[in-house]
């Protein structure tokens, strides 16, 4: 692998602000196997036909594009990336990019599908993962997702840890009010005792059906506070461009860390674009603009004319997010399956 300071890049992508884009998530399809209540309907969404979805071929020679333009960090998502079947083929080929300048290789995933999936996925040369999890209590997750599936991702993580080419084992919670506040102190003792990185992720307005409220909002503040009194949490230094605020516990194996997008936007030191199933380039999660990648893509374009629309979206890239801005705020043009969370 080429240190990334020795990584001569020709063409970075920099948008208009001049923040450099190193971070690609790619969707690799729309569909799902969980219904969550802050994501998609009970009866699901409307699917992409699967002639519209990028094809394995066409995800990695878009892939080695962005990375020759300076992409550090994959992280494949969804909908629910393990639904694919293909997923380990994808990876392995993803993986052959370290040698053109990837560093990090990662999925999020539900991780119902885990038990089965990690080796294939450690053996295809996946390093890296995000497991969701927003509630430790069987009826509560049933609630939430729909699936009455907890002992399995629950099983899942278990199994990740005889990975150890799978570190760190991130547990993403979406907090939220009147759900998340009860259980606080079990996702502490989670991380004190397990060896992952439990954050909560602010709930935002990215939900299919529109319900999203701000007193819903859980903040990571408050999350914090509650922690810290139990016991004291110790910041972990991180890069400008992290999203996350990272603490440990003086006795704890893993760590905590809190995504606060709708209370501290980090929208400054974004340097993240996403790719969705369909191959639109969207520049933020909030987008009501996309960039057509797949169309000139299947018509032949050259990877020069390809560059040369990565570049045109990236010097559109959004000053920040609207969340906060009351009337201002337009809902992103796709929930957050369809675009790729
Ligand atoms: N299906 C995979 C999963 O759930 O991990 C990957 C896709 S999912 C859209 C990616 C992440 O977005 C998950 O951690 C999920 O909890 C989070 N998410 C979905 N809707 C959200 C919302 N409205 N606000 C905050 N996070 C959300
Ligand atoms: Fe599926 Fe992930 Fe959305 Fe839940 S958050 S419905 S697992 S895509």
């Amino acid at each position: 692998m080429q240190a990334a300071a020795e990584r001569r890049v020709d063409h970075p992508l920099v948008d208009s602000y001049g923040r450099q884009i190193q971070d690609l998530r790619i969707s690799i399809t729309d569909r799902c196997n969980f219904r969550c209540q802050y994501c998609m309907p009970a009866e699901g969404l409307p699917w992409l036909p699967s002639e519209k979805v990028l094809t394995d071929e066409e995800i990695v020679r878009l892939a080695r594009i962005f990375v020759h333009h300076g992409i550090t960090e994959i992280r494949l998502t969804g909908g629910e990336p393990t639904v694919r079947p293909s997923l380990p083929n994808i990876i392995r080929q993803l993986s052959a990019l370290r040698e053109e300048g990837l560093e990090s290789l990662s999925i999020t995933t539900n991780g119902v599908l885990l038990d089965k999936l990690a080796g294939k996925l450690a053996d295809a040369g996946l390093t890296r993962i995000n497991v969701s999890l927003d509630t430790l209590v069987r009826e509560k997750f049933h609630r939430v997702t729909r699936r009455d599936c907890l002992d399995r991702v629950l099983k899942g993580l278990a199994t990740l840890e005889n990975y150890p080419s799978i570190r760190p084992i991130k547990v993403n919670a979406v907090a939220m009010k009147n759900f998340t506040e009860e259980e606080i102190l079990s996702f502490a003792e989670l991380a004190r005792s397990k060896p992952y990185v439990v954050r909560f992720i602010e709930f935002m307005p990215l939900d299919a059906d529109g319900n999203w409220r701000r007193e819903q909002v859980l903040t990571g503040r408050e999350i914090f506070d509650v922690m810290n009194r139990w016991k004291p949490l110790l910041p972990i230094e991180t890069r400008a461009s992290s999203t996350s605020r990272r603490y440990r516990f003086v006795d704890g194996l893993g760590e905590i860390g809190f995504i606060n997008p709708v209370s501290e936007p980090f929208c400054s030191t974004c340097n993240r674009v996403r790719l969705t199933a369909d191959g639109q380039i969207r520049t933020c999660l909030f987008s009501i603009d996309e960039w057509n990648l797949a169309g000139p893509l299947r018509a032949g374009a050259s990877d020069a004319q390809i560059s040369e629309i990565m570049q045109h979206s990236v010097s559109h890239k959004e000053l920040k997010h609207k969340i906060n801005e009351g009337p201002a705020f337009q809902r992103a043009s796709r929930s957050m399956s369809q675009i790729g969370g």
